[in-house]
């Protein structure tokens, strides 16, 4: 999506250890309107899918996933990393690495949000080396429902973890998907 590859040259910053900033307009301070248009994206790129529910995980999911469930119509939900006392005892569990943190967390999603009749479309800000989306279809794959499908705001393709999910016939869309990054030069190259 040329709109979003533009977005991140102007305004993502290359951090060392492969790992992009874009925290201007999509995980920390959040440009709605621009945002909105690439949840508008996923909508076209899924027209033809049925989808009753849209999951992602906390935090920095949450903002794209949430306009994307304004096109679907469709409610979100996302996996809790930490479980409080408030939290539901009857839960989907699973282990997740974090890439940017480095460190595993455990999260959890209330039974009563997804079920077997779900069709259920995972939507998150990156995609690297995919032990996220693992975690958030195995969540999936416990309460019984189907996995429509995946969308990535960006992909580092470069991190191989979206072809991976794709040699195992799970359609993922990435919206801008970066082959290659360099701090040290500041450039980005697009798939
Ligand atoms: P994965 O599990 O695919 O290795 O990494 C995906 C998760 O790590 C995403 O949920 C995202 O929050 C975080 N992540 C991975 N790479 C980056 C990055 O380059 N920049 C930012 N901001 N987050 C990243």
């Amino acid at each position: 999506m040329k709109l979003l590859e533009e977005r991140i040259l102007k305004d993502g910053v290359i951090k060392p250890g492969n790992v992009l900033k874009v925290d201007s307009f999509l995980n920390h301070q959040i440009d709605v309107p621009f945002i909105a248009k690439l949840g508008e994206e996923f909508k076209r790129l899924y027209a033809d899918t049925p989808v009753t529910k849209i999951l992602t995980i906390e935090a920095s999911g949450i903002g794209i996933a949430s306009v994307a469930a304004m096109y679907f119509n469709v409610p979100v939900v996302f996996a809790k990393k930490a479980s409080g006392s408030n939290m539901d005892k009857d839960v989907y569990f699973t282990k997740i690495y974090s890439y940017t943190h480095n460190k595993v967390n455990e999260v959890v999603v209330s039974k009563r949000f997804i079920s077997p009749e779900d069709k259920v479309l995972i939507i998150d800000d990156f995609l690297a080396n995919g032990c996220a989306l693992e975690g958030l279809i195995e969540i999936v794959r416990q309460a019984g429902g189907t996995v429509a499908g995946v969308g990535i705001a960006i992909e580092k393709g470069f991190q191989g973890g979206g072809d991976k999910l794709r040699a195992n016939g799970v359609r993922v869309e990435s919206l801008a998907i970066i082959e290659k990054m360099d701090s040290q030069s500041k450039t980005i190259e697009f798939r």
